[in-house]
């Protein structure tokens, strides 16, 4: 007999979908699209609506482990608590780390992120979401002087042009893409897809840019340098609302057509398309993804984009922005609960004094780290320099999706004590851990998450937790309270963990920032149960969500729009003689990071089931490679095994490799042991879209 219809979220990409799920036995449930959900109206992917085959309770985690024992919660929380605290006792408290990530609810991120900056007094707290957005946060932050995203999904329907830099929309946000294309049935929109390879949205593009990876910066640019030459920018909204125009103009005009052709290894012809197109349509929406934040000048990139917004005044009006798509389903609240090594929470900033006083004097917490912490990359680079002593990674599998994926499962196995959060019971991570602690998953667990659009939706359960499994929450604040903090860990449930939160952000809008909530710091639990789809900003008074900047109104201490002077940098992750091609990472289109989730689905495995390199025919004949054969790739940083794909989908010089297969695959799956982890000066990003490798047949055993 089929249980009772709950609205929910979908678990996987940032688009965030609403879906009904009706439970018919304690681990399965139907599950269709929510038509009155504003992100999708109904529709899914193929991920989505494959979510109810993924609900089993085959391989999870149902009891507390200690050293591979089940043991009772008591035991591993007292275990936990006690080992932070000796660690913090004696190391002090950049000792400890927290490696969270973009699947947590936004109120088990606010109690972790309180946990380590308001109580043990660190700031090594980061999240996995810094491998897929952190760009974007640092990008924003330089224009906007906050982490603010423009635009709606409504102005990908309004628009008559939309650019997608970087972006695999029909694979990686297939219903935003689904969107797209209804409204370029509807309307005639026009779309522009800028990317190295000729992916399935470039197919469905009006002009395919396959620029040499890494060259945004000089074609922006040169869309810049247009704008002025044919006096298109919008001089009454920069003398109104921008700072910063004359200087980014001059360091645009290098991008003369000739360097421009040179560098992105365009035509002409194509780039004066781009130009003609973008200058001419008004209406522009311009998507960007992680073929842009996942770059060694991928802040860069986002300002040469944000320039080009800023100069025409095509920011936050109906069918005009730039728009950055987050990967992860709560990237976004995660950046807006400050679970980033440089972020407090509601976008306050750690290095500011007075945001640092009103979090303090708000949490009365009784310390706030000064500094910000180690972000991704780094923090595991010092779990094996020995500086982390004890680390707690909740809900992900840095020793599958970090780059140098062999030295990072080094790192976690040379670290003191590791505790791992999870649902899973066997992963990459889980078995490098001290102590196993079983979390709620998708269906089972309450909270809020919120998508690339700022709107907020809830994720409820529609399922009993499963063994043991507690939701992260509440491991958190129960591990907190061992550790002596329990007054500002005493939370009923996730509606009070949101009201504080509700509460924090009313203080940080009056202190002049974007992030309010203040509207909703009265919803009672009912009030929460039932919350609706909705954008922020929600004030006390007046307007709700919205666009941001037609107006200008930025948040910056003069209140104007920054664009920056920016030049091309080049990348170290060069071709050798050595290492004479480069590998390019990414996402399929019925897989969700390391699969331990969309694996259980036959249907979703059907598509591509097994760990493939792409590579243009002159490289695979260069190297002997015949279609479907084996392949090693290697690179200083170690080496995989892929099924050859041989295709001129991928341009020469170039190889790609899925991101989601683990060392469960084959001894040898993982396409991030062989990425380099060069990162972003600025925001710490690190570059997975490149790293220089070899490939040869695989010799025989
Ligand atoms: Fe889920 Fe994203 Fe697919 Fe929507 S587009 S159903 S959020 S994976």
């Amino acid at each position: 007999m089929p249980g009772q219809d709950v609205s929910t979220t979908c678990p996987y990409c940032g688009v965030g979908c609403g879906v009904i799920a009706t439970p018919t036995g304690p681990d399965s449930a139907l599950v269709r699209g929510d038509p009155a959900h504003p992100a999708n109206f109904g529709r899914l992917c193929s991920k989505g609506s494959a979510l109810g085959e993924t609900l089993s309770l085959e391989g999870r985690l149902l009891a507390p482990r200690i050293a591979g024992r089940e043991a009772g919660w008591d035991e591993a929380l007292e275990l936990v608590a006690r080992r932070f605290a000796e660690t913090i006792a004696e190391h002090g408290p950049d000792s400890v780390a927290f490696y969270v990530s973009g699947q947590l609810l936004t109120e088990d991120y606010y109690v972790a992120n309180k946990l380590m900056k308001g109580w043990i007094g660190s700031a090594n707290i980061d999240t996995n979401s810094r491998l897929c957005m952190a760009s974007s946060v640092a990008g924003h932050r330089r224009a906007f002087g906050a982490d603010t995203v423009p635009g709606t999904y409504e102005d990908l329907e309004e628009a008559d042009l939309v650019v997608l830099v970087g972006s695999n929309l029909a694979w990686c946000h297939p219903v935003l893409m689904q969107r797209l294309l209804a409204a370029r049935e509807a309307r005639g929109t026009r779309i522009i897809t800028v990317d190295p390879r000729r992916t399935n949205t470039a197919e469905a593009a009006d002009l395919h840019l396959p620029l040499a990876p890494g060259s945004d910066v000089t074609l922006f640019n040169s869309l810049l340098r247009e704008i002025a030459a044919r006096g298109a920018q919008d001089d009454a909204y920069i003398a109104a609302h921008v700072s910063g125009a004359a200087d980014a103009f001059a360091a645009a005009a290098a991008a003369t057509p000739e360097e421009t052709a040179r560098v992105t290894g365009l035509t002409p012809a194509a780039i004066a398309a781009f130009h003609d197109m973008w200058i001419g349509t008004p209406r522009v929406v311009t998507v960007y993804s992680q073929g842009v934040n996942q770059a060694s000048d991928g802040t860069d990139k986002v300002n040469a984009i944000l320039n080009c917004h800023l100069a025409t005044g095509r920011i936050g009006t109906p069918g005009a922005a730039p728009f950055s798509v987050t990967g992860q389903p709560n990237a976004m609240g995660g950046r807006e609960v400050g679970g980033l090594a440089n972020m407090l929470a509601c976008h306050l900033d750690i290095e500011n004094d007075a945001h640092r006083a009103l979090m303090r004097g708000f949490w009365d917490s009784p310390r706030l780290p000064e500094r910000p912490g180690l972000k991704a990359v780094d923090l595991f680079d010092a779990c094996a320099t020995g500086q982390i002593k004890a680390l707690w990674v909740m809900c992900t599998n840095p020793a599958v999706s970090l780059p140098r994926a062999d030295h990072v499962a080094e790192a976690i196995r040379s670290c003191d004590f590791v505790v791992v959060s999870d649902i899973v019971a066997d992963t990459d991570t889980t078995r490098l851990a001290d102590v196993l602690l079983p979390a709620t998953g998708w269906g089972e667990k309450d909270g809020t998450v919120t998508n690339s659009e700022r709107r907020i939706s809830r994720q409820r359960a529609f399922l009993p937790a499963p063994g043991a499994a507690r939701a992260d929450w509440r491991i958190i604040c129960d591990v907190a309270a061992r550790m002596g903090f329990g007054a500002g860990f005493d939370y009923a449930g996730p509606a009070e963990i949101f009201r504080e939160y509700a509460a924090l952000s009313g203080l940080a809008a009056r202190a002049g920032g974007d992030f309010d909530l203040s509207g909703l710091t009265g919803l009672d639990d009912w009030g929460y149960e039932a919350l609706a789809p909705r954008h922020w900003p929600v004030p006390a008074a007046g307007p709700e969500g919205g666009r941001f900047f037609a107006e200008g109104g930025f948040f910056t201490p003069d209140r104007r729009g920054r664009m920056l002077p920016l030049t091309q940098r080049s990348s170290p992750n060069a071709v050798s003689a050595d290492y004479p091609l480069l590998l390019n990472t990414g996402r399929v289109r019925d897989h969700w990071h390391t699969m331990t989730r969309t694996a259980k689905s036959a249907r979703l495995s059907r598509h591509l089931a097994e760990p493939f390199v792409e590579i243009h025919p002159r490289d695979a004949a260069a190297a002997g490679l015949a279609h479907a054969a084996l392949a090693r790739i290697e690179s200083p940083h170690g080496e995989m095994l892929a099924r050859v794909r041989i295709t001129d989908r991928t341009p020469p010089g170039l190889l790609f490799a899925p991101m989601h297969w683990t060392g469960e695959w084959s001894s040898r799956g993982r396409v991030d042991a062989v990425m380099a982890a060069e990162t972003d000066p600025v925001s710490g990003q690190p570059e997975l879209k490149r790293t220089a490798v070899r490939i040869a047949p695989l010799a025989p055993a």
